[in-house]
């Protein structure tokens, strides 16, 4: 089924696209991957769509000027995941986006539409939440930025008002002891939406002892979920079995799990903890490379 007709507007501000969809009451365009399918299936029939694409100054991946890395919205998921800045500071953003959907999606999709988006099944907010991301938001009332984890509120509800365009995301420096991984696990086929994603950031002292830990669970509940008293748990241990199993424990009093087509809520408390224990055990193998040879030394 074809799109049905709608008036492009095309501003060249952040500011005026805000007043363009207050004014028409629509919703901005990105990447396209959601809306124009939603617009296909005639859940959304705009009469006016407000492009992104002529505002200079949101795409691309940048040095921040907290010492970290600036992602603009409108940058596309596959020219992160390539960037060679976020293959080598950020592989846990890069292993994550290498796993949505297939490369043409990803060469469309941008980061700012898949935030916006707000679908609890998304897999880059686990690893964005994980490594501490914070989002910026322009409209022509001014600019604020949060926290990613704050950004979610509910189901496929965000902090974002409607007025507002996602500028960017920005990522604290990295720490050359920090390891990650995302585990994704489909139950359909391998290129699917996750059943349930687990993101682990992980950062330990020079002897192997843990400093510092984010997991967050994606999928699995109705908003990305960061696992609260990872921390207590491991901080100035080594990730053993046991300390992640504990990681894992903490799942069953903080998950309230969502039922889709990919699990029920049952299967995803059940699979959730096991994955968790799985992913924090492989980003604790995954030692980055620095800190192996200052041991040599
Ligand atoms: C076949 C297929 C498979 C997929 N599989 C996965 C998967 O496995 N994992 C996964 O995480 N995702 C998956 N997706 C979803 C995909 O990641 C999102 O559709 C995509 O990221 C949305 O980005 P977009 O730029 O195309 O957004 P658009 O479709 O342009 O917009 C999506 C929403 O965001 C709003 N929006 C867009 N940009 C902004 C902005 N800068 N500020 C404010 N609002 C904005 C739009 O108004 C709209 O409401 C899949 C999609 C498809 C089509």
């Amino acid at each position: 089924m074809g799109v049905p007709r709608f008036e492009l507007l095309e501003p060249v501000t952040y500011e005026e696209a805000s007043r363009l969809i207050s004014a028409h009451e629509t919703i901005p365009l990105a990447g396209g991957t959601a809306i124009i399918s939603m617009m296909r299936q005639r859940l959304f029939n705009p009469s006016h769509i407000v492009s992104l694409h002529k505002i200079s100054g949101l795409g691309g991946v940048s040095p921040a000027k907290s010492g970290g890395l600036s992602i603009g919205a409108m940058a596309t998921l596959r020219s992160v995941e390539i960037h060679p800045a976020v293959r080598s500071q950020y592989p846990l953003l890069s292993e994550t986006l290498s796993s949505v959907a297939n490369v043409r999606v990803r060469w469309s999709a941008t980061v700012g539409g898949n935030l916006a988006h707000g679908d609890y099944r998304l897999d880059p907010p686990g690893a964005l939440i994980a490594l501490g991301a914070r989002v910026r938001l322009g409209s022509a009332r001014g600019e604020r930025e949060l926290q990613l984890e704050d950004f979610f509120r509910g189901f496929f509800e965000t902090a974002k008002e409607d007025d507002e365009i996602i500028l960017g995301v920005d990522l604290p420096p990295t720490d050359e002891e920090a390891s990650g991984h995302y585990l994704k696990f489909t139950s359909h086929a391998s290129a699917d939406w996750p059943c349930v994603g687990v993101a682990v950031y992980i950062k330990e002292n020079f002897s192997g002892k843990c400093e510092s830990a984010r997991v967050v669970l994606t999928a699995a509940a109705q908003t990305p979920l960061l696992l609260e008293g990872v921390d207590e748990i491991l901080s100035g241990e080594a990730v053993t079995e046991a300390a992640a199993q504990k990681v894992a424990d903490l799942t069953h009093s903080q998950l309230d799990s969502i039922e889709d087509s990919s699990g029920s809520t049952w299967y995803k408390r059940e699979i959730a903890p096991v994955l968790v224990r799985r992913a924090l055990l492989e980003a604790a193998r995954r030692k980055p490379k620095a800190r192996d040879e200052r041991r040599k030394n």
